[in-house]
């Protein structure tokens, strides 16, 4: 016993030769130090001097060229108005862009290993390249795919959560099978407006967040992608990707060279329908 719960003995023997009602508040006090008690003392040691969480190091600015790919409509026909011509790259087109890809040497890579690059230090290797589809079109499903498993290349599927299982749109049992295929499926949002002219961070984070949670809830993986409806995005859009949890935020169109500050705002280049347009791509590093 301590000298603490002695003093409270004492005290009882005292009150009780005195009245109950006493002794009734003196019983409350000593479960009251008893409890007390062996908070106290750990409470004490844990105020000795601790050696302080050494300040994790910012990892050193990093830069690198990496053309990360964007595709729209794998077609069988290259035809329609000149805006779906522009999104379009025929099932053809495709096959000879992922050969190519294939005869240069070229090494698929996924966002996590671009943001290991960035975060951890990972080195990645020689000639990569990243390769993404845009809005759930269900032709990327038909008949890019196919090449997909063909080359053994990795690709990131950013889907659109309320078009997903609408016409013309993969459904909720393709994106399983890309995932069984071993593809990623990252969020382009949840409706694919331009974020950059949402003002209400309500709607924004709607946007950006229950998109991932849809996503995550219906497919049971981690979603960690995020691709900016028409590559459109200002500070608060890549501020609120970050908080939401995803690892990366790709933009749109702008190039091949990303820094370690454009984690959330990676850029782009949009595919043509057109080989030799493709290899003047990849060489523009
Ligand atoms: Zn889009």
């Amino acid at each position: 016993m301590t000298i603490g719960r002695l003093c409270m003995a004492s005290f009882i023997v005292m009150v009780v030769s005195s009245s109950g009602l006493h002794l009734s508040w003196a019983k409350q006090q000593i479960t009251i130090a008893a409890e007390a008690e062996p908070l106290t003392s750990p409470a004490i040691d844990a105020q000795q001097p601790a050696a302080l969480p050494e300040k994790p190091t910012p990892p050193e600015k990093r830069t690198t060229k990496v053309p990360i790919l964007v595709y729209h409509h794998i077609r069988l026909i290259y035809d329609g108005s000149p805006g779906l011509r522009r999104m379009t790259v025929t099932a053809e087109v495709f096959g000879q862009q992922m050969k190519f890809l294939q005869d240069s040497g070229y090494h698929v890579i996924t966002f996590s290993e671009l943001a290991d690059f960035f975060e951890q230090g990972r080195e990645l290797p020689t000639l990569p390249v990243l390769i993404t589809f845009d809005d759930g079109w269900v032709t990327q499903y038909e008949n890019a795919l196919p090449f997909l498993a063909k080359y053994h290349f990795l690709a990131t599927f950013f889907v659109v959560t309320n078009y997903i299982g609408h016409r013309g749109f993969i459904s909720w049992p393709q994106l399983q099978t890309l995932l069984t295929e071993g593809m990623k499926i990252g969020s382009h949002s949840r409706s694919h407006p331009r974020l950059a002219k949402i003002a209400d961070p309500a709607l924004l984070w709607d946007q950006i967040y229950n998109s991932k949670t849809i996503l995550e809830s219906q497919l049971e993986v981690p979603v960690a992608e995020f691709a900016y409806p028409y590559g459109s995005y200002n500070a608060a859009a890549t501020e609120m990707v970050k908080a939401a949890g995803y690892r990366v935020g790709r933009g749109c169109c702008s190039g091949v060279a990303h820094t370690s500050t454009d984690v959330f705002a990676l850029r782009a280049v949009m595919v043509p329908n057109d080989l030799t347009k493709f290899q003047k791509y990849l060489e523009a590093r």
